[in-house]
């Protein structure tokens, strides 16, 4: 009885939780306890957005979660640095932007939206390009009448006129190498490459160009190269003119017509396990083991139904390499649910590292992929699956998916190379092999690509040449 009261006692002192909505936009869903009109605001803007960003065109299906906190307490739990105040990361079945709810969330969201959108377009852009793109737009006016980009953004202008700048190689690098201060070098990062892309994307000198510098990284041409090629001059002559072009620095308006507001159908109310699940998912993709377990296992025991608390379980235990406990929790999982791509994918993985048959593989991820066509690494699995097979025909149809779903993988267009190839499809083989040379973030990726592209370099001009 006694403990019975103290439990009582301590429910009563915890603060009152409030509802977690879930909202609904394209391939998005957005979770929050800031309340619905927050949590609509914040979505309306993601689709107004994807509405003008010329870049984002179709973002390949892919889904993306949005969790908005409404504290920023909260948030900081997950977040490891004192000066973020949005997170963009990237998972297997889906992509997560998590954030908090207050004055900047327009402008982080939108930022962290922006990733989301370039992380979908194959060319692998420079960090300052896509720090910079993701700050221009993160402040775009939008309202009935029209569509403005370009405002001045103080705090970046305030650190671009009070501090030295960081060079063209210090800019040019995917973190600024300084000796002194490496916050204070990553602000001005920031700054530099918002005001550098606000130069490329609105100023009549560069504007038309901008577009031909993406082709040409996608085509696989080196930054600086790139960049003069479309520009007609280099990086760091373009440097040297932003100080002049900052001082005369206008607003835009652009010629798209303004995107009406994005009217989200009726929220529905989350379930508190479901509540705590997320908050769970959120840890466990951080990296924060021990959180990820304390909400997991909770769940877990007040909802012994849960087949998501058991999942959670189950991929903690994959994240910490426990393939046996990884087993136990994924299999009572599936017996509660048996319609979770994800759970079925890990599972498959699981399966195939213990020494399960080919067809028993084969067949689970097929229901992955039946459950949610967009689940690019499944579909990457059963195309080298069915590679193996010498069943080319399928294997190419799989890739083909996986290579929409994952453009900026090396491993997945070389795999669709390798298939195209097998049923002599030498050109579009010689593509896919191009593709994976540009693609590639390691030097054995890179040397494996430029092999295939070379040998089907051969064969296609052999063809020719008969
Ligand atoms: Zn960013």
């Amino acid at each position: 009885m006694r403990v019975l009261a103290v439990f009582l006692t301590l429910l009563a002192a915890l603060p009152a939780q409030a509802d977690w909505l879930r909202l609904r936009g394209t391939h998005t869903e957005l979770l929050t306890d800031a309340g619905e009109k927050e949590g609509r605001r914040a979505l309306s803007r993601l689709e107004q957005i994807r509405a003008i960003l010329p870049a984002a065109g179709d973002d390949g299906g892919r889904e993306l979660r949005v969790v908005l906190f409404d504290s920023e307490k909260e948030f900081r739990e997950y977040a490891r640095s004192e000066s973020t105040s949005g997170l963009y990361q990237s998972g297997l079945e889906r992509d997560y932007i998590v954030t908090y709810a207050g004055g900047e969330l327009p402008r982080v969201v939108t930022h962290e939206f922006v990733h989301f959108l370039l992380n979908q377009t194959p060319a692998p852009l420079p960090r300052w390009f896509e720090e910079g793109t993701a700050e221009l737009y993160s402040n775009a006016q939008i309202n009935g009448k029209r569509v403005r980009i370009g405002k001045e953004i103080e705090p970046h202008m305030n650190l671009l006129l009070a501090r030295p700048w960081l060079t063209a190689t210090q800019l040019a690098a995917e973190r600024p190498a300084v000796s002194a201060d490496q916050e204070q070098a990553e602000s001005m990062f920031y700054a530099e490459s918002w005001a550098l892309m606000h130069m490329l994307n609105l100023s009549p000198n560069y504007r038309d160009h901008l577009p031909q510098f993406v082709t040409l990284l996608a085509q696989g041409t080196d930054a600086s190269e790139a960049f003069r090629g479309a520009f007609g001059r280099d990086f760091e002559k373009a440097l040297a003119e932003l100080p002049s072009y900052l001082r005369r620095i206008r607003s835009v308006q652009l010629g798209t017509p303004p995107p009406a507001p994005f009217l989200a159908a009726k929220s529905e109310l989350l379930s508190d396990v479901d509540a705590m699940l997320l908050r769970g998912d959120v840890a466990l993709r951080r990296g924060l083991a021990e959180q990820a377990r304390t909400f997991f296992e909770q769940a877990a025991r007040e909802h012994p139904e849960s087949a998501a608390a058991e999942a959670g379980l189950g991929m903690l235990a994959l994240t910490q390499n426990r393939p046996g406990d990884a087993r136990r929790y994924l299999e009572r999982a599936m017996q509660l649910d048996a319609k979770d791509a994800t759970i079925l994918f890990e599972y498959a993985l699981l399966e195939r590292d213990a020494g399960a048959g080919t067809e028993r593989v084969r067949e689970l991820l097929e229901k992955v992929v039946a459950l949610n066509p967009n689940f690019g690494e499944a579909q990457l699995l059963l195309g080298v699956r069915a590679t193996d097979d010498r069943r080319y025909d399928a294997a190419v149809t799989y890739l083909r998916d996986a290579a929409r779903l994952l453009p900026r993988q090396s491993y997945v267009w070389h795999a669709l190379a390798y298939a195209q190839q097998k049923l002599g499809h030498y050109p579009e083989a010689l593509e896919a092999a191009q593709r994976a040379v540009r693609t590639a973030s390691t030097d054995e990726q890179e040397h494996m690509a430029e092999a295939l592209r070379d040998a089907l370099r051969d064969q296609v001009l052999g063809k020719a040449a008969r």
